[in-house]
Order: structure tokens, then sequence, then C-alpha cells
């Protein structure tokens, strides 16, 4: 926080459609006299000994800042990229993804009362990146659970969940066959829900969870659920589908030296440039941002105003089925803060 009282976050408007519903991003927090002040900053890659790379600069602010919103960025496909994702992933260690998935007043979808919110563990587990060929024909790929990751991701679902009106943590595990791995990661879980007995704590199969949440999301309101990496992975998408897509999904990192918030959806190359995108997956991302940030009435304030122009349905983007331009739905918004 400045001498100004504003807060000073790093922005990465990204590729593609990313400037463009960065601007309306920024429009509606200056309308709304957010007291936050954009620090932009270029992730273009860098080539550093023969491999891309995000500039200094980039992480430099990120790091001072400690807080950050970032747009879509479109991943190089080829030899020497590093997935950039992926760098500032390892670099901050961003060691929760959080992915909350909250049914959108009219967009019709299958369901109406989705509202779950999804902690996966981010950084081990499945994704450790541990594989070898141990003789021709036979791979070996290690999930690694550790106790420090697994506790450091329950403790923050609980404080989470404290913080947001959630009277309710469950982790999804399948202890029931990785009986070392996820056993541990629920041993975690256990010792963390001794410290917040004001919450209820259970547990339940992944499985399970899938068929139950896709029959019917309702009981799985009001609560916050936490896991490894791999099912983290694919039941927030399962939940993202529940309310109709990526595009309307909001995410965020949570790091030990920073956080970093963003939309779920990429660069949308096809409709870049055309002033067609819609904007409310990083609006909600920021709306994350500042919650994270203690800010809650800014955050309710443009909230409101943004779901009420998707529930009256006038000026609505076209992924949602409507007519308007990214500039006529911003507009819209500004005109109700
Ligand atoms: P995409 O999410 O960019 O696009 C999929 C479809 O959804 C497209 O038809 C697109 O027009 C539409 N869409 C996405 N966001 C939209 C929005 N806000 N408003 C309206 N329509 C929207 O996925 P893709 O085409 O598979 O990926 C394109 C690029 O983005 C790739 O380079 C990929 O690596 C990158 N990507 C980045 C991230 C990230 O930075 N977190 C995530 C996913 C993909």
């Amino acid at each position: 926080k400045g001498p100004d009282g504003n807060y000073t976050v790093t922005m990465i408007a990204g590729d593609g459609i990313g400037p463009e519903i960065a601007e309306s991003v920024k429009t509606i927090f200056a309308t709304a006299k957010t007291p936050i002040k954009w620090e932009e900053v270029d992730v273009t890659p860098i080539l550093v000994d023969g491999k891309t790379t995000i500039p200094p600069d980039a992480i430099k602010s990120i790091k001072k800042n400690t807080v950050a919103l970032k747009g879509p960025l479109a991943t190089p496909i080829g030899k020497g990229h590093v997935s950039l994702n992926l760098t500032l992933r390892r670099t901050f260690n961003l060691f929760a993804n959080v992915r909350p998935c909250v049914s959108i007043k009219g967009y019709k979808t299958a369901y109406d009362n989705v509202n779950t919110v999804l902690i996966r563990e981010n950084t081990e587990g499945e994704y450790s990146g541990i594989e070898h060929e141990l003789v021709d024909g036979v791979v070996q790929s290690i999930k690694l659970i550790t106790y420090e990751a697994s506790e450091r991701v329950a403790r923050y679902a609980f404080h989470y969940a404290s913080e947001n009106g959630r009277d309710e943590v469950t982790a999804v595990h399948k202890a029931n066959i990785m009986k070392m791995s996820d056993g541990m990661f629920l041993t975690a879980c256990r010792e963390v829900a001794k410290d917040y007995p004001k919450i209820k704590y259970n547990e339940d199969l992944l499985d399970r969870v899938c068929l139950r949440i896709a029959t019917d999301p309702s009981p799985y309101a009001d609560r916050v659920m936490v896991m490894p990496n791999l099912y983290g992975d694919i039941l927030s998408d399962l939940s993202a589908g529940l309310i109709g897509g990526l595009g309307l999904t909001p995410s965020g990192n949570i790091g030990r030296d920073a956080s970093i918030f963003e939309a779920v959806h990429g660069s949308a190359p096809d409709i870049a440039g055309k002033g067609l995108a819609n904007p409310t997956a990083l609006l909600l991302s920021s709306l994350m941002m500042l919650r994270h940030m203690g800010l809650y009435e800014y955050a309710d304030k443009i909230e409101k105003a943004a779901l009420s122009t998707i529930a009256e349905g006038k000026h609505i983007t076209g992924d949602l089925g409507g007519k308007a331009s990214t500039k006529e739905y911003t507009e819209a918004i500004l005109s109700k803060l």
C-alpha cells in the first residue's frame, strides 16, 4: 500500500484477447474507485541460454507487489519453449490453485445452483514430472506426495473457508487405493482440521464426488473441496462444465512468494483484436484478487454490477448468445456502477 492509499498490483495483460479484456477490467476498477494502482509488465518471452523465459522486470514487479492479475499467455509449441505459466508457478511457489464455479443467472446451463470451490495442490502429486523407462515397454511415473505440501494446501483450504463464509471442508481422495500417498494427504488435512474447530471436516472418494456432483451439484455448495494435483485438475474442469464452460471461470494461484489471479480460458486467437471477447472470467478473477486483499466491498459492488448485466441479457457478448462487443458489455457494467 502506497502513501496515497492505493495498493500496487502487477498487471500482465497477456496475449490474444488479453489486452482487450484487461482494458475492460481496468476501466471497471477505475469507475468503481477501487484503490488499485496497476503496474503493467510485459512478459513477451526472452531467450536466455537458448531457452525462452520471462523477462526479469516482470518477475521483479510480481516479487515486489506480491499480487498480480494475469491475462492468458499463448504457449508456443516447439523446442526450447518452456511454458511461461509453469515458469510463473515455479518462480513464485504457487502451491494452491483455487477455482470457484458459481452458476451465473441469465446464462442457462443444466443446473442453476452450482456453487463449488475447489482447491488443488499445485506443485507435486501426479504432476511431479518424474518419469522413466525401466526397460523397453515399461514406463514408471512417480506420484510424489509430501506432508509439507499437503499440510500447506490443507491450511490454505481451511483459511479460505473461514474467510469466505464456508463452513465445511471436504478432502477428496483415493486413499482406498493410494493408501500411503493419499493416506498422508488425509493425515495432513485431519491435523489442520484440529486448528479450525468451527469448520466441519469430512472426506470423500474422488469417483463418488464426480458421480454425485454431475447428478446434483447442490450438496457441494457452501463448502470447500481440497485435493491432490491431478484430481483437482480434472474435477475443476468438470465443475466449470456445470456452469457453462471455461469462459466464465476465474481462478487464483496462491503462492508463498506471491499470488497470481487469472481467467481459466486461453488467448482465443480466433477472436483476438475484434473487440468481441467476454471479459467476465478475468473480471471475476480480479474480484477474487480484491477479496484475497481484504477489499470485499469493492469486489461485492463490481460483482453485483457485472452479474446483473449478464442476468438482464441485453448487453452480453457472443459467447453467451448476445451481440454486444467487449466495450458495450463493459459500458453496461459501468452504467450500474
Ligand atoms: P481458448 O480458451 O483460447 O479458446 C477456446 C475457445 O473459447 C475459442 O473459440 C475462443 O474464441 C473461446 N473463448 C475463450 N475465451 C473467451 C472469451 N473470454 N470470450 C469469448 N470467447 C472466448 O483455448 P485454445 O484455443 O485451446 O488456446 C489458445 C492459446 O491459449 C494457446 O496458445 C494456449 O496454450 C493458450 N492458453 C493459455 C492459458 C493460460 O494462459 N492460462 C490457458 C489455456 C490456453
